[in-house]
């Protein structure tokens, strides 16, 4: 499922495409479900005519800003894509959604387990109220952190996961920076000191970044991954460390790593490195 760093790369390659400042002239969808906010018809009059002002992301959502006003917000959850075709390129049996752009190309969204959604606002998104800092602004820091979990007693693996704490981290991520923090995702998070909120504040920071730098995280080959614009693959299955690696040795201390269900979701940890809580 794609995090923040494959939903920023796609938000770059968007951008890259230059569809920017190009108008919206219809939207078609063969799922009517994908559309969150109201019915295909409405879609289609509420998207027509309105430019695409900029693209950006806001935690998962890939979010573009329409003039003279609106917003357009696409969540690609599991097997969502965007790409862009010529108008007269087949349709592949898994979209979802195909609409026309004023240069005669279009944008379309494939989708083969049909999770991902589109919303159309006509001001500020009611989602962006309830999520949790970016972890990559500066607005995110050590102490706004420590306030979060200072408040918590939940585990600190599900709670990063809670889009309202920090926006953007899945389980990929997430496992990545507790592993370079050394934490075990069942520690409470109340629990963990001023030390170790500072080493997983830098250790979020370091793995979104380094997700980002490597276009995103492409696990497998089949088209149920992740791909960016133009089936562009991430790299950064190179890069990780834990993630997935189970049986393999720690990259720290050569302990084997090992896999874990927290929250009825996959962990992988190193428990010489991250030690589990006593009691
Ligand atoms: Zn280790």
């Amino acid at each position: 499922m794609p995090e923040l760093p494959e939903v920023e790369t796609v938000v770059q390659d968007l951008r890259k495409s230059g569809i920017e400042g190009l108008h919206f002239q219809s939207a078609q969808a063969f799922w009517p479900k994908t559309i969150e906010t109201s019915s295909p018809q409405v879609f289609d009059q509420q998207i027509k005519n309105r430019q695409i002002q900029a693209i950006s992301r806001r935690a998962k959502f890939i979010v573009f800003e329409l003039a003279p006003t609106g917003w357009l917000l696409v969540h690609l959850r599991m097997t969502g894509r965007l790409d862009l075709f010529s108008k007269d390129s087949p349709l592949d049996a898994h979209v979802r959604i195909r609409s026309t752009l004023s240069d005669g190309r279009e944008l379309r969204f494939t989708d083969i387990r049909k999770f991902g959604r589109w919303y159309f606002y006509e001001n500020e998104p009611p989602q962006f109220s309830t999520l949790g800092p970016e972890p990559l602004s500066t607005a995110f820091t050590p102490n706004v952190l420590a306030q979060k979990l200072s408040h918590s007693k939940r585990q600190i693996k599900p709670l990063l996961l809670d889009q309202t704490t920090v926006s953007g981290l899945g389980n990929i991520y997430v496992d990545e920076a507790l592993w370079q923090a050394q934490i075990h995702p069942v520690t409470a998070s109340n629990q963990l000191n001023d030390q170790s909120i500072a080493c997983l504040h830098k250790a979020i920071i370091d793995v979104l970044k380094k997700g980002i730098r490597n276009s995103g995280t492409t696990l497998g080959k089949t088209a149920l991954n992740y791909y960016s614009v133009g089936k562009r693959r991430g790299e950064n299955q190179e890069a990780l460390q834990v993630f997935r690696k189970t049986g393999l040795p720690c990259p720290r201390c050569g302990s084997v790593i090992e896999r874990l269900i927290v929250s009825q979701r996959s962990s992988h940890v190193c428990l010489q490195c991250q030690k589990p809580p006593k009691s």
